[in-house]
This record gives C-alpha cells, sequence and structure tokens, in this order.
C-alpha cells in the first residue's frame, strides 16, 4: 500500500476556514494523490471543536489567542493531537499544509499582532507532526513536495 499524505482540508476546498472559505489548490500532485487515494484531509481547528466561521487566532509565544483576546490554545493543541492521531492510524509520512495558518503554517506564521507581519515558526498542528517525524510542506511548495515523494516511493519499491 502506497503511503498517505495528510492535507489541510481547506487545500481540497472543504469550507473549514476561520471566514467561512476555503483555499481549494488546483494542482496536479494533489490530483494524482487523489487520484491514487492517498490523500487524508484534515482540518485541526475544527477537529479541536472551533466552529466556522470563528475569528481569526493567532499564536502568541506559547498561546493561541483570538483577536478578540479569547484563549484558543486548548483548542488547537487538541486538533493537533487528533491530527497526529489521524496520521499515524492512516500510515502519513508526509503533509501539506496550509501556509502560515496558526495550526497549519509551514516555516513562518503570523507574529500575534494581527499586522500581517511574518515571523519564523510552526503552527501548532505542523509542529505536532514535525516532532513525530512527518515531513510537512506547504501549498507554496508542493514542487518540492512532489520531488520528496517521488524519492519516497522509489525507495519503497526497492
Ligand atoms: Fe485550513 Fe488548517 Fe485552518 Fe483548518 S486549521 S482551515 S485545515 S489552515
Amino acid at each position: 500500500m502506497q503511503a498517505k499524505v495528510l492535507v489541510s482540508a481547506c487545500l481540497l476546498g472543504e469550507l473549514v476556514r476561520y471566514d467561512g472559505g476555503h483555499n481549494l489548490q488546483q494542482h496536479p500532485l494533489l490530483a494524482q494523490l487523489r487520484e491514487q487515494q492517498r490523500l487524508v484531509p484534515f482540518c485541526p481547528e475544527c477537529a479541536g471543536g472551533l466552529q466556522t466561521p470563528r475569528p481569526p487566532a493567532e499564536q502568541q509565544g506559547e498561546r493561541v489567542l483570538t483577536i478578540n483576546g479569547d484563549d484558543v490554545t486548548a483548542a488547537f493543541q487538541s486538533g493537533a493531537e487528533l491530527a497526529l492521531q489521524t496520521a499515524k492510524a492512516q500510515s502519513v509520512v508526509m503533509a501539506i499544509l496550509k501556509a502560515r495558518s496558526p495550526s497549519c503554517g509551514v516555516a513562518q506564521i503570523y507574529d500575534g499582532s494581527f499586522s500581517k507581519t511574518l515571523i519564523d515558526g510552526e503552527g501548532v498542528t505542523a509542529a505536532r507532526l514535525q516532532a513525530a517525524g512527518i515531513v510537512t510542506f506547504s501549498e507554496l511548495q508542493l514542487l518540492q513536495a512532489s520531488q520528496w515523494l517521488a524519492v519516497y516511493d522509489a525507495s519503497c519499491e526497492l
């Protein structure tokens, strides 16, 4: 069986984004993975119990706060844990995650000031998956993701 790929559900067009929208990506890699039935769609914020639509949130240090000042850290951590449990149950080896999200962001997130200022860092779920050894890419890195998966698949055929 080919290894699975966990994907931020909003990248597949699911209406789970904080504002009720989506971030649908039309890309050959996602089409190929869907055809191969290797996609595992997941929205950690929904899984963590947050409603859609919901107030935007950003990380501030170890905490995650909404623009209204509500502490939603527990929901974000719960969503990250459920993402990891799902990934393990489905033999996920790689994740394609929405860039800059406080849950899914890879390498860059917003700084907590709600001013669109980016800093180096990982979303709560991205960090949890990485710590468990799952390789993460954002939708801005789909070429690299495709190359990494091709090498992984080839190694499995040896
Ligand atoms: Fe998309 Fe992740 Fe935000 Fe859910 S938590 S809407 S999957 S970026």
